[in-house]
C-alpha cells in the first residue's frame, strides 16, 4: 500500500440489481440535449448538432433509493431522467458497431441540475460544473447486466409524487447509446467503471422539498429518491 498522506478517498459504486456485489465507478458523462423535444424546451435547435458532454463527480452518485438533499445557492432543482450506461470494458476510437461490447450494463439516473446556475453560465458563457456537478446531483437505481435489455428502444418516464411529468422512448434519443459511446471514445479514452448519462426527454421542471422522484426505463427497473 502507497503512504498517503491523508485517507484515499471511498470508492463510489452502483449496487447490482439482484446481488451484493457492486459496481465502481470512475467518471460521470453525461449527454447534453439528446432528445429533441427536450432540445426545443431548452431554447436549442434539435437538429443533429453533435453529441456534446459535462460531467459529475463519481462521488455524485446517490443509490438505493436514498433520500437527496436540496442542494445550496439554487431556488431551481431540476430533475431529468435519463438511461444510464455503464462501461465494462475501456478504450478509445471505438466502432459504433463495437460500441455494445463495451457494456457492462444499463441503470435508471436522474441528472439533477441546478437551473439557475446552468442558465447564468449559459447566459456567460461559463462552465455548467456548478449546475450540474453538485454534491449528491446523481441518484441512480440498480444495473442490470447488458446481456439482459436491448437499449434501441423503450419506455422511459418520471412520476413526481406519482404524477407522470417526463415521458418518452429511448427509441426517440437523438444520438444512439453507440453513437454515444464511440462520439465519447473519441474525445477521451474510456475506461472500465466509467458511467455515461445519455441525455433526458422533454418535461424537465422543478421539484422542492418534499417531492418523491420515481423514474423508470421499461426492461432496465427504476430510480427512486425523495428530496429532503
Ligand atoms: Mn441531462
Amino acid at each position: 500500500m502507497p503512504d498517503y498522506v491523508i485517507a484515499p478517498p471511498a470508492v463510489s459504486a452502483v449496487p447490482i440489481k439482484g446481488s451484493t456485489q457492486l459496481f465502481p465507478v470512475r467518471r460521470i458523462f453525461c449527454v447534453g440535449r439528446n432528445y429533441a423535444e427536450h432540445a426545443i424546451e431548452m431554447g436549442s435547435d434539435p437538429t443533429r448538432e453533435p453529441p456534446f458532454y459535462f460531467t459529475k463527480p463519481a462521488d455524485a452518485l446517490v443509490t438505493g433509493g436514498a433520500d437527496m438533499p436540496y442542494p445550496p445557492a439554487s431556488k431551481s432543482l431540476h430533475h431529468e431522467m435519463e438511461l444510464v450506461v455503464a462501461i465494462g470494458t475501456g478504450g478509445a476510437n471505438i466502432s459504433v458497431e463495437d460500441a455494445l461490447k463495451h457494456v457492462w450494463g444499463y441503470c435508471c439516473g436522474l441528472d439533477m441540475t441546478r437551473r439557475d446556475l446552468q442558465n447564468e453560465a449559459k447566459k456567460t458563457g461559463r462552465p455548467w460544473d456548478m449546475g450540474k456537478g453538485f454534491d449528491r446531483s446523481a441518484p441512480m437505481g440498480d444495473l442490470i447486466p447488458a446481456a439482459s435489455f436491448d437499449p434501441s428502444k423503450g419506455k422511459i418516464e418520471l412520476k413526481v409524487n406519482g404524477k407522470v411529468t417526463q415521458v418518452s422512448d429511448l427509441a426517440k434519443l437523438i444520438w444512439s447509446v453507440p453513437e454515444v459511446i464511440s462520439n465519447l471514445s473519441h474525445l477521451v479514452t474510456l475506461a472500465p467503471g466509467d458511467l455515461i448519462m445519455t441525455g433526458t426527454p422533454e418535461g424537465v421542471a422543478a421539484v422542492v422539498k418534499g417531492d418523491v422522484l420515481e423514474g423508470m426505463v421499461e426492461g432496465v427497473g427504476e430510480v427512486r429518491t425523495r428530496i429532503v
